[in-house]
């Protein structure tokens, strides 16, 4: 069994203890006492040095906390511990402030916490509610945040099951002692993890993202130093965005906005005249040129159009008498044709039937199809074969 320094003292950050046991070939070291924490109810494990040597993972073992190191352990039975600080520090923060908002989502909105993840940048509550209204969130935060600058007490008792029971926020999985974290007047939690003294100590507290997740909802959450460094980045980013806009932070908002709006009505704009201008070129073409036999005319896309422009102009031929049209898109190995009404063909057979020949893709209604084929000198095969297609006028 290994004695849990860190259930009576989450501050200590070495410590001296000694060998119990050697595995591994003494990458695997389990101690008489540790103060490294272990991964265990969401929180990610303590980093450090046991005799010199990095520790890569701490893995809780029943009774005993088992000891991953980066390379054997050759020394004395005594070995000198030291954690990172600046990492338990940080999930001391994450960890608390969850308690914290844990407590005050019962105490606002009677949420239960369902189930919490501490990441390296990202921690998660998921809580037993359907949605949470951004009037609520904000609510929440402000409330968690009021709460941290009263500096309320974070206490660590070992109680028995069945006397804490009726104060526990959550019921306890299990009979006997339990250790209990307690946010005076808030909160009061079985726990095992490492907690900070007072509700100071958690820091700023900001919440992100909401994510329904099944019945329930995920609200992203940052703590102390991580939530002052994420409300930086966020900053930066926007201020970037002003600065391109040449508009204040505040004003962002409603000027992408009006931006997004300008850019559809011009899109839109942009494509009825793209509409028009393919109308005129058709009809310019199909004037220029002369019906053969069977009183057909056959029009060949100019080189160079884009893909849109393609489309717009073989669907401006379909709408012209006795009119066969087709072009290409050469960078996309694109091809479009059209069959006017009055023909007896249906362009989205004729393309299919030539795209099977060489194994192209595609296909299309009976005025316009369009498809591409593999290589570079299939496009002139099939727009060859696709302009001198047998049809006639119905
Ligand atoms: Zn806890």
């Amino acid at each position: 069994m290994t004695e849990r320094l860190y259930y009576h003292d989450a501050s200590l950050r070495t410590f001296d203890a000694h060998i119990v046991e050697r595995a591994d070939d003494g990458r695997r070291l389990f101690l008489d006492r540790s103060a490294f924490y272990p991964t265990s109810g969401g929180q990610p494990h303590d980093l450090g040095t046991l005799g010199g040597i990095a520790v890569t993972d701490v893995v809780d073992d029943g009774e005993r906390v088992a000891h991953v190191l980066s390379a054997p352990y050759q020394g004395p039975d005594a070995v000198h511990g030291v954690i990172d600080g600046a990492r338990r520090r940080d999930y001391m923060q994450q960890h608390t402030g969850q308690h914290l908002l844990s407590g005050v989502c019962e105490e606002l909105f009677k949420w239960p916490t369902v189930s919490v993840h501490f990441g390296d940048a990202v921690c998660t509550l998921e809580l037993g509610t359907p949605a949470i209204s951004p009037a609520q969130l904000r609510r929440l935060e402000a409330r968690a945040n009021t709460l941290v600058t009263e500096n309320r007490a974070v206490d660590v008792t070992f109680e028995d099951a069945a006397d804490v029971a009726p104060r526990l926020r959550k019921a306890p999985g299990r009979t006997g002692t339990l250790r209990i974290v307690t946010i005076a007047g808030l909160d009061v939690s079985a726990c095992g993890g490492t907690h900070v003294r007072s509700t100071g100590e958690i820091g700023a507290i900001l919440l992100r993202r909401v994510e329904k997740i099944r019945d329930n909802t995920r609200v992203e959450f940052l703590c102390g130093d991580r939530a002052v460094r994420r409300a930086r980045t966020d900053f930066d980013a926007l201020s970037d965005i002003a600065a391109r806009l040449s508009a204040g932070v505040d004003e962002v908002a409603p000027l992408v906005q009006a931006l997004s709006d300008d850019a559809r009505t011009m899109a839109s704009a942009h494509k009825k005249l793209g509409e028009e201008v393919a109308g005129f070129r058709a009809r310019a073409q199909w004037e220029g040129t002369l019906p053969d036999a069977s009183g057909v005319r056959r029009l060949r896309a100019a080189e160079g159009m884009t893909a849109d422009e393609l489309r717009a102009f073989v669907s401006a031929c379909a709408s012209l008498p006795a009119t066969v049209s087709v072009g290409a898109v050469r960078a996309t190995r694109t091809i479009a044709v059209s069959v006017s009404a009055d023909l007896d063909a249906n362009a989205g057979t004729l393309l299919k039937a030539e795209l099977q020949n060489v194994g192209g893709r595609g296909g299309g209604s009976a005025r316009t199809a369009q498809g591409t084929v593999p290589t570079d000198a299939q496009v002139d095969v099939v727009l060859d074969a696709l302009l001198g297609a047998v049809v006639g006028v119905v």
